[in-house]
């Protein structure tokens, strides 16, 4: 029986996983690898939380490997070399790969295919993240999409009803291999401020079907009104699965059609959802075609915005206390779980940018540490946006008033009760911002005289005024 080696590296999955499937339909016996190099992925090799998921994902995807009769090898080093010296000790004739979409990534990859089909190796490379691959939507002109609408348009009118491929019931076992401890990848973070995490998550693939059915039974059908409502589980949580692909894009739009109809809600919600996918689609249709735009603003009138140096603000905001209750909650949130609600993260990114005028990439790097869900094109998109520099950026002069964004998706204040006890007990009426509330009422509800809450690291109106003058010069000088 002939040999090959699937190589896993964000597609943690044995669903719907094309490059499996493909080496198991050629016939072949399956040597699984995964190859840690995050220096391969430089700058943006993996952040903290993004090792705490891929060390228990890994171990996920290795049980239910082994359930299947086989076993991953886990190997550290450079991945070219590790591929050939696994596929001569192996025997290996073909090598199998999901494609990524990151610069670093596709540069690797290429050397990779190249090297490899030098020696001899057949190689083959499948889509195994995207609903649509980034070079299949164009313009009329033939040029990459810049704009979400037109699109999303195009690309939803090409994306066919999904057949996902079942996950193999049986494997055959791999050549005994060398293969390195998940644990001495030394992916867990040395501080243990991941403590809450396992409280929130269960990475690998069985916890990503089991989210999504969750997310199917619970709430998709009021999805469209309380996705953005931060306080109620109303979004599916699904980003780090999607991120590490132990859930494919395709096996979530089968399920969520094939439900769509069996409850009142669901059809619609089940469209917004898929909607929502398109965005990232769309992100990795950017980043795919502006390289770039990881570390450099893609609208290049960026390029000199004179950003604020500012430490002490930045440090205050990264801890949630900037005294601004809703930035601080999503913060506090953040630190605590890996994750954000997408509501709170365009209100923390716009304090951050727009009010504190500090540059976005200090934000991009510090949830690129701090998230469950770190995805370069994701992040990238959803910064570059805030800060106005994106594509179908949120134009120059909107920038959004934290106290009336809380006000309208946190009415009752309980996202804040949650995070911010300190202004729990300030009535509802200025829980929002406790700083324009008579002093009187914050020594009742037992606000320290000494609190950010009195008053925050920087005055929402003024820092506007001089955000818009920034902008309006810059835009003048251009
Ligand atoms: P749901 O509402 O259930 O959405 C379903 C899925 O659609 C998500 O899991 C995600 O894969 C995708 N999606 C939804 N909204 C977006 C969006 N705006 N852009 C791209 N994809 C989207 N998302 C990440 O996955 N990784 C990041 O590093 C990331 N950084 C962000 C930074 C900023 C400043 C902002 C404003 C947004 C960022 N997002 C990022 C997008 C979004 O906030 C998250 O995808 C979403 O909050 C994840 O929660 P969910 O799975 O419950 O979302």
């Amino acid at each position: 029986m002939s040999t090959a080696l699937v190589w896993f590296r964000r597609d943690l999955r044995l669903d719907d996983n094309p490059a499996l499937h493909a080496a198991l339909k050629a016939g072949h016996r399956v040597v699984p690898v995964y190859i840690h190099a995050p220096a391969e992925e430089r700058p943006w090799s993996p952040g903290a939380a993004s090792g705490w998921w891929l060390h228990h994902s890994l171990a996920a995807l290795n049980g239910d490997l082994v359930s299947r009769g086989s076993a991953l090898a886990v190997r550290r080093g450079a991945s070219i070399h590790e591929l050939e010296r696994l596929a001569a000790s192996t025997g290996a004739e073909a090598v199998y790969w999901n494609r990524l979409y990151e610069p670093a990534a596709i540069e690797r990859d290429t050397r990779v295919k190249a090297a490899l089909r030098t020696r001899g190796l057949h190689v083959e490379s499948h889509n195994g993240s995207l609903l649509i691959e980034p070079w299949q939507v164009e313009t009329g002109q033939g040029d990459p999409y810049k704009v979400f609408t037109p699109f999303w348009k195009n690309a939803r009118a090409k994306i066919d009803r999904p057949r996902p491929l079942a996950a193999p019931e049986r494997l055959v076992a791999p050549p005994p291999v060398d293969s390195v401890s998940i644990d001495s990848l030394g992916l867990l973070p040395r501080i243990p401020w991941d403590a809450a995490f396992a409280d929130h998550w269960r990475p690998g693939e069985a916890g990503a079907r089991e989210r999504l059915r969750d997310f199917i039974d619970q709430a998709v059908a009021g999805y469209r009104t309380e996705r953005d409502v931060p306080a109620v589980d109303g979004t599916s949580r699904l980003s780090p699965h999607l991120h590490f692909g132990e859930l494919s894009p395709g096996r979530v739009v089968e399920r969520m059609l094939a439900h769509a109809e069996c409850a009142d809600g669901r059809a619609e919600g089940t469209e917004f959802y898929i909607r929502e996918l398109g965005w990232r689609e769309f992100a990795h249709h950017l980043l795919y075609h502006f390289p770039h735009t990881g570390d450099a603003p893609l609208n290049a009138r960026f390029a000199d915005f004179p950003w604020q140096q500012n430490p002490a603000a930045l440090e205050a905001w990264q801890k949630g206390a900037t005294g601004v209750p809703i930035v601080d909650a999503g913060m506090r949130q953040l630190w605590h779980a890996g994750w954000m609600h997408n509501r709170v993260r365009m209100i923390v990114a716009s304090l951050l940018t727009k009010n504190l005028r500090i540059h976005w990439l200090e934000g991009a790097r510090w949830f690129w540490d701090t998230l469950v869900d770190a995805d370069l094109a994701n992040n990238t998109q959803g910064w570059q946006w805030s800060a106005g520099s994106g594509a179908d950026a949120a134009p120059y002069f909107r920038i959004f008033n934290p106290v009336a964004q809380g006000e309208r998706f946190d009415p009752e204040g309980r996202y804040l009760s949650a995070w911010v006890p300190e202004v729990a007990r300030v009535p509802l009426r200025w829980r929002h911002q406790p700083w324009a509330a008579p002093p009187g009422v914050l020594d009742e509800s037992g606000l320290a005289s000494d609190s950010v809450y009195r008053q925050p690291i920087v005055d929402l109106k003024e820092s506007r005024e001089a955000a818009l003058a920034a902008y309006a010069a810059m835009r003048g000088s251009t």
